[in-house]
């Protein structure tokens, strides 16, 4: 384990530097979007500088470099997450385009109406409504794993929710509102030994875990790139290569078909099936930068030192009257959802940024987990590897001075 110099990695990040309302920024906001390092900012400028062409099928120089970047960023996720090939690394346009992908191809190959996919209560909108639009397409019905007052995952429910009729489960790794690091290995294993295949939405927790789909043994898992200080626009879905195969395309259009007459089109293997159209040959290649820039952090050093600030923040926010801080699961990763005494979560938000402290505020696109917890929605803080304890004395100040106003 190495201790990660903070002072200096903020160096990196060239929008750390800035100051809202003249006061420095505190960016709180890492669960909605993460900051880009030099590298990744770099990597797209040189992208248009030097080898920007269309990709795949081109005979002249340009095309084929692109091409290679491309094909090069995908052996770098696959390499990341421990894929066995990649021919298993979809890239999409983010995390929901990848579930929306896997709820429309999955239920048209193996639901029938009445059939079951199970989710969690603590699941974000893009792994619900995905599957409600299958509801109204496949009539598929959906099930849901509830949570206790620490939010955790009650998982002796889940064994009562599975039947003959559940085809798949889709859960969260990480829940963006209660920070919850939910047992996936354990749900995986208890989805298999029923042969049910396993969805696990990695993208609040591929920046802050190290993630081994071999070893977790997924059927699918997707990420969104700009959550792990890659640029937007970009996503993964993994998927085990034997399920991919046997799914019919997502999308139709160009790449994805080995050959197209009127009377009969056939489809090109993976990866490229699920890549109609033109691919974000920047955004992939600059996702691989911040996979690299990760790496070379190490996302054990980075989990480490996130703890620390995790334990520092719930600490020093425990400490302020009429505090209410939703998620204190043992299990938790950085991410703290609040409210203090009844000042509404959105005046809070707007009186921390006119102290430059940038936080979220309302129902973070969990509104069924809103209901679950009784509230219209909360603040929330969330962290990277780049916060800093005296950001979080900020924080803890800013909320002190709204209490006080109140
Ligand atoms: N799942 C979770 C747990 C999330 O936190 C988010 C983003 N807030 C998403 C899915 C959706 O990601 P994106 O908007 O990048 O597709």
């Amino acid at each position: 384990m190495k201790k990660l110099d903070i002072n200096t990695i903020r160096q990196d990040f060239p929008i750390l530097k800035r100051e809202i309302y003249n006061k420095p920024l505190v960016y709180l906001d890492n669960a909605a979007t993460t900051q880009k390092p030099w590298s990744v900012i770099k990597k797209i400028e040189e992208a248009y500088t030097n080898i920007n062409a269309n990709i795949h099928r081109g005979v002249h120089f340009l095309s084929q470099e692109a091409t290679n970047a491309h094909e090069a960023a995908r052996k770098t996720v696959q390499q990341f997450i421990n894929a066995r090939s990649s021919n298993e690394i979809i890239f999409t346009r983010g995390t929901t385009e990848a579930i929306n992908l896997v709820a429309s191809s999955f239920c048209r190959a193996y639901c029938k109406p009445g059939d079951e996919i199970i989710v969690s209560a603590m699941e974000h909108h893009s792994n619900i409504v995905p599957w409600q639009l299958q509801e109204e397409i496949s009539g598929i019905k959906l099930k849901v794993i509830p949570f206790d007052e620490n939010g955790d995952l009650k998982l002796n429910e889940l064994e009562k929710l599975i039947s003959s009729k559940t085809k798949l489960i889709s859960v969260t790794h990480i829940s963006n509102v209660l920070g919850t690091i939910n047992p996936i290995k354990k749900i995986i294993e208890t989805a298999h030994a029923h042969n049910i295949p396993v969805l696990i939405d990695a993208a609040q927790s591929v920046q802050h875990i190290p993630i081994d789909v071999q070893q977790l043994d997924c059927d699918f898992l997707v990420f969104s790139s700009h959550k792990i200080y890659g640029p937007t626009g970009i996503g993964v879905l993994y998927g085990k290569e034997n399920l991919l195969d046997k799914l019919p395309p997502y999308q139709g259009g160009g790449e994805m078909i080995a050959s197209v007459t009127f009377e009969k089109t056939t489809y090109n293997e993976l990866p490229f099936k699920f890549e109609a159209g033109t691919p974000d040959y920047v955004g992939s290649t600059a996702l691989a930068e911040a996979l690299r820039y990760v790496t070379a952090l190490g996302l054990d050093n980075i989990k480490a030192y996130e703890d620390e600030l995790l334990h520092y923040t719930m600490e020093q926010l425990m400490q302020i009257e009429g505090m209410r801080i939703f998620g204190t699961s043992s299990n938790k990763s950085s991410v703290v959802s609040f409210s203090v005494k009844d000042i509404h979560h959105y005046d809070m938000g707007m009186l921390l940024d006119r102290l430059g402290i940038a936080i979220r505020t309302g129902h973070h696109c969990a509104q069924p987990l809103m209901k679950a917890l009784g509230v219209e929605g909360t603040a929330r803080a969330s962290l990277a590897f780049y916060n800093t304890k005296e950001e979080i004395d900020v924080l803890k100040a800013g909320i002190e001075r709204v209490v006080k106003m109140f």
